[in-house]
């Protein structure tokens, strides 16, 4: 499927290849709409996370359900809009990072799960960063095996397919297995107008 004419735009402007998706076996991810998006915790300075509707109530149900058994599940990101995204990126690249290397913990743009707002990054502290050892913690042990419960899959285990790097924090929510989501339906989300 070739991408919308803003995003190849943008993918041409911070340097990624036009083959990006397809060669990593990554589906394009529409943006989730604003006011499908519920408020589920704040972050840095304050920052907003926000999940759809369906997502922050499974999220509400997880955290109660880890703390009812002593662990403590912190939200630390969730949605991320495409240019958020594409953001991400420049600043790693000004700060000189390959892209490359960058690619290999951000997605390109449009191919991030965040942007449908049911992707959340999750630690076991407010400040913690987001780091491979996550997958050692109490909190990740107990994802591991509750969270599928709740309707969270951890997106990218180690040595996945998609050229990502092992994300012990990175979990989406789908709802039951017989749901049209992942969905593929062009309208089920939107694309922004104002990319360069
Ligand atoms: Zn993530």
């Amino acid at each position: 499927m070739p991408l919308p004419d803003a995003l190849a735009a943008l993918h041409r402007d911070l340097g990624i290849p036009a083959s990006y998706g397809a060669e990593r076996g990554l589906p394009l991810h529409p943006e989730a709409r604003e006011s499908e998006l519920e408020l589920i915790a704040h972050g840095d300075e304050g920052r907003p996370i926000l999940l759809v509707a369906a997502a922050a109530r499974a999220w509400r149900q997880m955290a109660a359900a880890a703390a009812a058994e002593g662990v403590t599940l912190v939200a630390v990101s969730g949605f991320r809009s495409v240019t958020r995204q594409a953001e991400l990126i420049r600043v790693r690249l000004d700060r000189g990072r390959t892209l490359d290397a960058i690619l290999r913990y951000v997605a390109a743009p449009g191919f991030s799960e965040h942007h449908t707002g049911r992707a959340l990054d999750i630690a076991d502290r407010p400040d913690s960063e987001l780091e491979e050892s996550f997958g050692s913690t109490a909190a990740y042990r107990w994802l591991d095996r509750n969270a599928p419960r709740h309707g969270f899959h951890l997106s990218y285990p180690r040595d996945n397919p998609h050229g990502i790097g092992y994300e012990p924090w990175h979990w989406c929510w789908r709802a039951a297995p017989d749901s049209r989501w992942p969905s593929t339906q062009p309208d089920s989300g939107r694309w922004p107008s104002n990319q360069p």
